[in-house]
């Protein structure tokens, strides 16, 4: 075929080969014969355009949202050249970035390494920060949006294109185009996207590489999907090793508990510094990797139930109160990140405990319903843990501590073990009960996480823990 034959865009752009389709629109590879450069152009469908004037007012909007995110420049974002119009159709002339997207990389490989997937979120959240910044919001973050080059840099595209290509609010239009599987629970719900949202989705896209299924899992129908979604509640990630307390945080249902996309950048760069990762479209590798990897988790996974099994005296907190006295709440698991050589030194017996703990530290009481109140509460004593140790025991009821953590020293040393620990995913069980996720990072990097529900009490007018059973 010669270049005439081949269809010209805007009087500018000659494509060359179709790249592929999504749910937005084609896209192409091109020439802008101007500038002799290679291009990438995207024809958008308008999906909600129920007649002429309404496709007209899409035209504007998707013109319009081009435009703004042409704004972006980052070397981690697929910069946008030109949004120009052609028989009727939105074009966006991108950059050209000879990649494979991670939606095509997971389909191939199913899962990748969790350092890998740390650098991937590194780079994605650091081009999704410098958007926020510029008051752009993403809106559809997710595997087929992040496009990888060999060289081991991922860009970020697609910025607005689903608001410009039609308003996929459920508010504005009552459907949802493409899948919800990587949406925030409270867009699901129906509110607008906005940063805490995209930081949510980029939490779903990294657990989906790294687990090897969005967080809500999948559903062909879409309707139940966003159901599962709106709910906010994920199965938590049993191969994510040192990304889980990052991937927690990204997840979190509370849009307000979240970090800020830099911050999110911050904690991924961490991960993936802690343990290089080699580019994620190399080959073989990364498979047998992928297999130890997995072998590990399993392992994991075996000795916490093994253990949560014989400490909790098969989940009744009750039990394994008066045999194994603990040193805190989920303190009987942690074991578990340690591996089969691991010590029981959580349950050792207890010696007495100090008198400087034993007055309760005064919380301000938790503005909210009753149900806020007590998974404040939860929230609350984690993130005292493990630095401010005395503040967090007194947060313990008295019962509790009698039958699971008497001692002080003991609490401490369960506790000096840590590096970070977070609760994440807090709901209401019923009565005065609160279930959360709880992520143990341990000091040499291991983590784990367990689900469990706590029973609060009003002591002395603060809601303290009274119990935990798994
Ligand atoms: P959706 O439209 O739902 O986001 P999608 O992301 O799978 O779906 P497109 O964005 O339409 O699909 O992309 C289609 C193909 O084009 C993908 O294989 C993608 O890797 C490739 N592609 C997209 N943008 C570029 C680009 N700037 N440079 C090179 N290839 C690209």
């Amino acid at each position: 075929m010669s270049d005439d034959d081949r269809r010209l865009v805007a009087g500018r752009y000659r494509l060359a080969e179709r790249l592929g389709a999504g749910a937005m629109g084609e896209v192409w590879k091109g020439e802008d014969e101007r500038l002799n450069r290679t291009v990438a152009l995207k024809q958008l469908h308008l999906r909600t355009a129920l007649d002429a004037a309404g496709a007209g007012d899409l035209r504007a909007r998707a013109m319009r949202e081009g435009r703004i995110a042409a704004r972006l420049m980052h070397p981690n974002a697929i910069a946008i050249f030109d949004v120009v119009e052609e028989e009727g159709y939105p074009w966006l002339v991108m950059e050209y970035l000879p990649s494979t997207s991670l939606a095509d990389l997971l389909a191939a490989r199913g899962s990748l390494p969790p350092a890998e997937v740390a650098e991937i979120g590194r780079q994605v959240a650091e081009a999704l920060a410098a958007a926020h910044r510029s008051g752009i919001i993403h809106r559809d973050v997710k595997p087929a949006n992040v496009l990888l080059a060999d060289n081991g840099v991922a860009k970020i595209s697609d910025f607005g294109i689903s608001r410009a290509a039609g308003d996929v609010t459920l508010t504005a239009t009552g459907l949802v185009a493409g899948t919800p599987a990587y949406f925030a629970p409270e867009v699901a719900r129906g509110s607008d996207a906005d940063e805490r949202s995209d930081v949510f989705s980029l939490g779903s896209t990294l657990y989906h590489a790294v687990e090897g299924n969005p967080p809500f899992g999948r559903h062909d129908n879409a309707i139940a999907l966003l159901h599962r979604v709106s709910q906010g509640e994920i199965d938590p990630p049993r191969h994510a090793g040192p990304l889980t307390p990052v991937l927690l945080r990204l997840l979190d249902p509370d849009p307000d508990a979240r970090p800020g996309m830099t911050e999110a950048g911050q904690a991924l760069a961490a991960v993936a510094t802690a343990s290089p990762a080699t580019p994620a479209t190399a080959p073989e590798p990364g498979r047998r990797r992928l297999a130890v990897v997995g072998l590990a988790a399993l392992i994991v996974v075996a000795v916490l139930g093994a253990g949560l099994w014989l400490l909790l005296g098969g989940g009744d907190d009750q039990q394994a109160g008066g045999d194994t006295p603990q040193p805190g709440p989920s303190a009987p698991a942690s074991s578990a990140p340690r591996g089969p050589t691991t010590s029981a030194e959580a349950t050792t017996t207890p010696a007495s405990p100090p008198p400087s703990t034993s007055s309760p530290t005064p919380t301000p009481t938790p503005q909210g319903n009753p149900d806020e109140q007590r998974m404040a509460a939860v929230r609350d004593y984690y993130a005292l843990l493990p630095g401010n140790l005395e503040a967090a025991y007194a947060r313990l009821s008295d019962r509790f501590k009698s039958t699971r953590s008497p001692s002080f020293a003991d609490y401490a040393s369960f506790w000096n073990q840590m590096s970070s620990v977070q609760a994440t995913n807090l709901s209401p069980a019923g009565g005065n009960a609160v279930t959360a996720t709880i992520t143990y990072t341990y000091a040499d990097g291991g983590t784990t996480t367990e689900r469990h529900t706590y029973t609060l009490v009003d002591q002395n007018g603060q809601w303290a823990i009274d119990s935990q059973a798994s």
